[in-house]
């Protein structure tokens, strides 16, 4: 028999989530389906054990500075086994919360993997589900590439599952999941190299901030190797081995760890049992409106290929319920000016364009403000990762279209300054801020002269 439903969500991480408890609050029927652990990436292998592991390399780090304050402290090393085990907890918790949310919303919970049978229903093993609304949240997973040796690699996956520390480690790739796990390695005392086919580290960041990037993470021993273009991975007496593609060879790792991008999951679900499209790259591409191109259906989340974060997943997801079941038929994710922050140590963020997407949009009318300093914080050590920020401002009236910031607490302070630039702050509204002192934050209503004006570049 088949049980009919007003939505079903597949997957039980951040887009599907929610999506079926916003239709739930609107008194519909709703079906989850998720082979595993409910929060999906974002809980169970993505932002939340990475940012709990993030604030301990932040702690030992602090340990570090505290002598040089006066401050009678001194690391006896990292508990690995404590911190994961404690991280675990906190995951299981927050896994726990949303098993009983859940079932406290009234959404009947399937655990096993989607597949469609046509366009109204889909399988969970034996069980059939129809439903009037079908949104695809299938999330993605770590890419591992096919070549000789790849699978002496782990993945981000592999990296949270690990019971020990690894001393000696090569990360593959300069994205964002390259750059902490690099980060948090290395303040826990790894050695860590990091490998990447780009001629910079975050490609898509402007470059002051990926150039400061690479200088902090030198500064901190972290080994970069832009253009290295991994060919396979080998064994050897002294460990693992990366083997370039130009004859180049590193090795003595103890792990390698594979940062390569995410794959869309789609294989499992038989899309064309449904006639939904689906791009090369399993990516379900949608509009506007996250409508797939088979009526009744959507998608939402990493799946569709779009700023692949947690808060844009669930932001879709909200609006999505909010259109079909609130009367609200206009509602959408609006996908500009989306901000995101890197947890490298220092920690980076962006909002808007980057200068060179600002000069192709907006030619020669930018004025660009920057900075560079080493905060307050390392006052007193030894050593101390710069902060840098950048202004991109467009036109006569200098309004902000880019923030680009590098720094210790620019992670919180991103998120104000991104409400600025989406309301079309300009310079002069900066300007008019009074600044809060001594914070980092202040620079970015304190910055006097540009470094270019319009014309130049
Ligand atoms: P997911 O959260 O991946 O959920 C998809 C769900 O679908 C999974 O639970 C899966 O089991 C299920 N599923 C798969 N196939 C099927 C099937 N056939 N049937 C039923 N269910 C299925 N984002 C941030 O905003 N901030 C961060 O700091 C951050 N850090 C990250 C760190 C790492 C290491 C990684 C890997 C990601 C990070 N992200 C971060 C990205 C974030 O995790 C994702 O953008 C987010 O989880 C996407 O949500 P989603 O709902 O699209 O997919």
């Amino acid at each position: 028999m088949t049980q009919h439903f007003d939505l079903i969500a597949i997957g039980g991480g951040s887009g599907g989530l929610a999506v079926a408890e916003k239709a739930a609050q609107f008194g519909r029927r709703v079906a989850l389906i998720d082979p595993g652990k409910l929060g999906g990436t974002c809980v169970n292998a993505g932002c939340v054990p990475k940012k709990v592991m993030w604030y301990a390399a932040n702690l030992a780090a602090a340990v570090g500075d505290a002598p040089a304050f006066g401050v009678r402290a001194q690391s006896d090393g990292l508990d690995w086994p404590k911190l994961i085990a404690g991280r675990n907890a906190y995951v299981a918790a927050i896994n726990g919360y949303w098993d009983g949310y859940v079932e406290r919303q009234g959404i009947q919970r399937f655990t096993g993997s989607a597949r469609f049978v046509d366009q109204r229903t889909v399988a969970v093993g034996e069980q059939r589900l129809s439903a009037d609304h079908i949104v695809i949240a299938t999330g993605g997973r770590p890419i591992v590439p096919r070549l000789p040796g790849a699978e002496l690699g782990i993945t981000s996956d592999g990296f949270f599952a690990l019971e020990t520390q690894p001393r000696r480690v090569a990360i593959i790739g300069g994205g964002y999941v390259g750059v902490e796990l690099a980060g948090v390695l290395r303040a826990f005392g790894s050695e860590v190299t990091v490998v990447a086919l780009e001629d910079r580290l975050l490609w898509l960041f402007d470059p002051l901030i990926s150039d400061t990037l690479r200088e902090n993470m030198e500064a901190e021993g972290i080994r970069a190797r832009p253009q290295f273009e991994v060919a396979g991975l080998e064994r050897d007496d002294s460990g693992l081995a990366l083997l370039a593609r130009d004859g180049e060879r590193l090795g003595g790792f103890d792990q390698v760890i594979w940062a390569v991008g995410r794959a869309a999951n789609t294989r499992e679900l038989d899309l064309a049992a449904a006639g939904i499209e689906v791009l090369p790259n399993g990516v379900v591409p949608t509009d506007a409106y996250q409508n797939t191109n088979v009526p009744g259906i959507y998608a939402v989340g990493d799946i569709t290929g779009r700023d692949p974060l947690t808060p844009v997943a669930v932001a879709a997801g909200r609006r999505l319920a909010e259109r079909l079941f609130d009367g609200k038929p206009d509602a959408r994710l609006d996908y500009d000016n989306i901000p995101t922050v890197v947890f490298a140590h220092p920690p980076l963020g962006k909002v808007g364009l980057t200068e060179p997407e600002a000069r192709e949009r907006y030619g020669d009318t930018l004025t660009i403000y920057e900075t560079s300093f080493t905060p307050m914080r390392y006052s007193l050590a030894a050593h101390g990762p710069r902060t840098a920020m950048k202004l991109v401002c467009a036109g006569p009236e200098e309004r902000v279209v880019g923030i680009h910031l590098i720094g210790d607490g620019v992670d919180e302070m991103l998120q104000g300054f991104a409400v600025a630039l989406k309301m079309g702050a300009t310079k002069a509204d900066l300007d008019a801020t009074v600044a809060i002192h001594p914070c980092s934050a202040e620079e970015l209503v304190t910055l006097k002269v540009p470094v270019r004006r319009p014309g130049e570049s």
